[in-house]
């Protein structure tokens, strides 16, 4: 069954990172109005990259890290929040807030700020 998956910014495609030496899955960083990924970031070490077309692959089944406000989140990781499912974290708004995009839709959560951005 062949897959024809629509990304979006803030997806998620698997891609090597040069960085961090492995492939691993990156968050879509900006497209082009054809829906052509042009750069994607390395959720890991940050990286934003060039997207090298033709691996396009949703990592799927990848669980995010518990929601829990005593931990420090990333720009790009996943987290799985006990009322909202899944989201991703899209910006860190200043130590301890952060904006998460839901299913649904985007919220603004707390986090530890014991790493200052
Ligand atoms: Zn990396």
């Amino acid at each position: 069954m062949e897959e024809k998956p629509i990304l979006k910014i803030g997806d998620r495609v698997e891609q090597m990172c040069l960085t961090c030496g492995e492939e691993r899955g990156h968050i879509i960083a900006s497209m082009t109005k054809t829906g052509k990924v042009t750069r994607v970031s390395c959720p890991k070490c940050g990286s934003r990259v060039p997207y090298k077309s033709g691996t396009t692959r949703r990592a799927s089944n990848k669980v995010g890290a518990p929601y829990e406000t005593t931990r420090t989140y990333r720009r790009g990781q996943t987290i799985m929040h006990p009322s909202f499912g899944e989201g991703e974290v899209t910006a860190i708004i200043e130590p301890g807030k952060m904006d998460v995009l839901f299913a649904d839709r985007m919220r603004r959560l707390i986090h530890s700020h014991a790493q200052a951005a």
